[in-house]
């Protein structure tokens, strides 16, 4: 099968649109649910180039979908443009925010949604030059920081007729994510007690944070009898007002994961119990609240061979000297051990430079294997075949979710990564379109995998999405 090169030389010559785009976001660096202007951009770029868009999909205000194309395959490219609370800084190699404390792109969501929109920017424009039918549709995802997004849109049927998903992340090499995910429950506990004052008339009192702490108290013996690969997480997001005070009102949020959603879901129940006892124990009132799940990932083999195939052949990321050293000067600002933690964590092989950017690719190490992470991609990889890659940019020794990825992705590396990214997904789908014989040996696979069984949102029905839990800064 010959490449379609063409798709990536029509996005090299548009490549400055993009960059501007994802600076654009980079920008912006709006929190889970509250994109409004990353959202609000993307829908209206793709819309003057044609596309038809649909917003507010899955009840969330900051999701669209954008289609253009008639007929089958239909083939989607997942995007994101979430940032993260307190990441803000400056496309700068040393430590140093634009505004401190406000959010920043410490994830390259920026990149994320840009170079899937340029996927399926690239498509249309090769199914148009090319004569091909098909259909191609953007999904501009919201909320993947707190995997409040794609579930809803999910729910909502938005993924249902799609042939095939492409979608990436922005990383520290260049590879496919051929591994799992851990399914997640988010779940919050909200009690409420009777006020009192605590020294004159502490009887009266009920207090809502008791029932909090022994929560917590008996969700940490629980741990002993969970499987290995379970991982349970809380913060206390209201703890009360003041000592003297019997609080009144508390709460606290959880995450619970385990491999599958059948290892999960038990382990779930079983801290709903222990909330449900500390609420008898204390003789407050316990409310649920923003109950919202995963599944695991699952990498579709077909379509990951046909990307990595593709990430081997296309022209390769170059790096500049100027590069190397912004990028060797951020991991400075690093301890030494986060940083040899953070290389090791990519399982890179024996003979691999030690560069702080890596342009050569990988292959998939983390095949059969499930990451201690989740993702919501992971909702469309149960509706539909789905494959992601990775590529550089940022540093080999970034840990994730930290301000050098929000610095290299505000500049020429990140957009490097990026167009790259965009090439490699254009590339693969457009060879999808003209190879039907594959796009069945996808979807035979995903038959196999899911066992036929219709996909089932992990959300109690009817429930509304999540409202945003942090603010953009002014
Ligand atoms: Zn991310």
């Amino acid at each position: 099968m010959s490449r379609n090169w063409e798709v990536a030389e029509w996005l090299d010559e548009r490549q400055e649109r993009y960059v501007q785009m994802a600076n654009e976001i980079w920008g912006f660096a709006e929190v889970a649910l509250a994109e409004t202007k990353s959202c609000a951009l993307q829908a209206e770029f793709l819309e003057g180039e044609g596309f038809t868009v649909t917003r507010n999909v899955g009840d969330l205000p900051t999701a669209f979908m954008a289609e253009w194309g008639s007929g089958g395959p239909v083939i989607g490219f997942l995007g994101e443009y979430d940032a993260l609370a307190t990441l803000s800084q400056k496309a700068e190699p040393d430590q140093s925010p634009v505004t401190s404390g406000a959010p920043g792109h410490g994830c390259g969501h920026n990149l994320l949604g840009t170079a899937s929109l340029a996927a399926a920017h690239a498509l249309k424009a090769w199914l148009e030059m090319s004569g091909n039918e098909g259909t191609v549709r953007y999904y501009g995802c919201p909320a993947e920081e707190i995997g409040a997004g794609k579930v809803f849109m999910a729910r909502a049927g938005a993924f249902d007729d799609l042939d095939a998903c492409f979608t990436w992340h922005p990383g520290a090499t260049n590879t496919a994510w051929a591994g799992s995910s851990l399914a997640i429950d988010h779940i919050r506990f909200r009690f409420f007690g009777k006020t009192a004052h605590a020294a004159a008339s502490p009887e009266l009192g009920r207090s809502a944070l008791d029932a909090v702490e022994l929560t917590n108290i008996g969700v940490n013996y629980l741990r002993e009898h969970v499987m290995e690969s379970a991982r349970i997480h809380y913060v206390i997001t209201n703890g009360g007002g003041q000592p003297n005070v019997v609080p009144e009102e508390a709460e606290v949020w959880y995450y619970v994961r385990a491999p599958e959603r059948a290892d999960l879901e038990p382990i779930t129940e079983r801290v709903r119990a222990i909330a449900r006892g500390a609420e008898m124990m204390t003789e407050t009132r316990l409310e649920e609240h923003d109950f919202h799940g995963l599944h695991n990932y699952l990498p579709n083999g077909v379509l990951t061979d046909l990307m990595v195939n593709v990430m081997n052949e296309v022209e390769p990321l170059e790096f500049t000297d100027e590069e190397q050293a912004f990028a060797a000067r951020v991991l400075e600002g690093y301890p030494e051990a986060t940083r040899r933690a953070s290389v090791r964590a990519l399982q890179l092989p024996p003979d691999a430079p030690d560069d702080a950017l890596l342009s050569d690719v990988y292959l998939p190490e983390d095949a059969g294997k499930t990451v201690s992470g989740s993702t919501d991609v992971a909702e469309a990889s149960w509706v539909a075949p789905t494959a992601q890659i990775r590529t550089t940019c940022f540093a080999a020794g970034t840990p994730g979710h930290s301000w050098g990825i929000t610095a290299c992705g505000g500049m020429s590396i990140g957009h490097k990564g990026m167009l790259h990214a965009a090439k490699i997904m254009a590339v693969s789908a457009a060879e999808l379109v003209n190879s039907p014989d594959l796009i069945e040996q996808a979807k035979a696979e995903h038959h196999e995998v899911t066992g036929g069984k219709p996909y089932s949102a992990p959300v109690p029905d009817g429930a509304a999405p999540p409202k945003p839990q942090w603010k953009n800064a002014d």
